[in-house]
């Protein structure tokens, strides 16, 4: 006998994912001055700023969007635009213009190329510095314009992520936080730290917002040739970026490093990808 199931779908609303009571460090919400939500593109930032609008209710006046790219200026044609998806800028201008917020562009004034250029090496898990360089510090030079102001900035880190991220506080001061002469409160908030990828995902889906072209072909929207990218996350990308995909074969040869290795050992993007295996067509 054959059964027949029909799932009902809840649409839930952002109001679900806030936080039930907010760290007693941080202000009463309307005090903050300006909401800051980092944005890369991928869909947990997208979800972050879906629950501060819909969930806390702050206002859209008060929130910016605030992006970091790390290939740098797009206008300077000597940056070669390698880590950044080309579809993002156009995909950031469709979130700005569909939750009518403002989307702050910034970069700092080296590449993410010319910076493992620069260092002779690739980053890796222990020594992040194309986070460390291309985005938090990029985002803390920009912060630190901003005196006697209450800022809160929200990020989208989520503890199913990893166990170094789940094991992080959902509050913490900033950096740029000044007490003093200053006077700038920066209060750091990563107000989706418990939700699951799906409900990020169905999130979204719920209030109407595409996501990033590039989950078509990756599981995370992070840089096109990610440090932390598989094997066959790389094959795909290869694919689609020939000309990058050989430049950075090429910039591991110039600099005589590789970007992945296993068991301690030099892995080349070649041999990771057992590109030698892959069918031609
Ligand atoms: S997405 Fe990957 S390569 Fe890009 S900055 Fe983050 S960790 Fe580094």
């Amino acid at each position: 006998m054959s059964v027949n199931v029909m799932y009902w779908k809840t649409k839930r609303s952002a109001e679900d994912y806030v936080l039930p009571v907010l760290p007693s460090e941080m202000l009463p919400l309307h005090e903050y001055d300006e909401v800051h939500v980092n944005v890369s593109g991928g869909a947990d930032s997208v979800a972050t700023v879906l629950v501060a609008l819909h969930g806390y209710h702050i206002p859209k006046e008060k929130i910016k969007m605030v992006h970091m790219r790390v290939d740098g200026d797009p206008n300077d044609k000597s940056k070669r635009q390698l880590f950044d998806w080309p579809q993002t800028d156009e995909y950031l201008q469709y979130l700005s213009k569909t939750l009518d917020i403002p989307m702050i562009v910034i970069w700092g004034h080296m590449s993410l190329e010319e910076r493992i250029r620069d260092r002779g090496m690739f980053p890796d898990s222990q020594c992040r510095f194309c986070t460390s360089y291309q985005k938090r510090d990029v985002y803390a030079k920009w912060v630190r314009q901003f005196d006697d102001c209450k800022i809160l900035l929200l990020t989208g880190e989520r503890s199913e992520e990893s166990t170094e991220r789940a094991a992080k506080k959902v509050f913490q001061l900033h950096s740029t936080h000044a007490v003093g002469r200053k006077n700038r409160i920066v209060h750091w908030l990563k107000p989706i730290k418990d939700m699951l990828k799906s409900q990020v995902r169905q999130l979204a889906a719920d209030y109407g917002i595409e996501l990033h072209p590039c989950y078509e072909w990756v599981s995370r929207c992070s840089c096109k040739f990610c440090i932390f990218n598989t094997s066959s996350e790389l094959q795909q990308t290869s694919r689609l970026f020939p000309e990058d995909w050989e430049y950075l074969k090429q910039m591991e040869h110039d600099i005589g490093h590789t970007m992945k290795s296993k068991d301690g050992k030099s892995h080349s993007l070649s041999a990771f990808t057992k590109e030698d295996q892959l069918p031609l067509f």
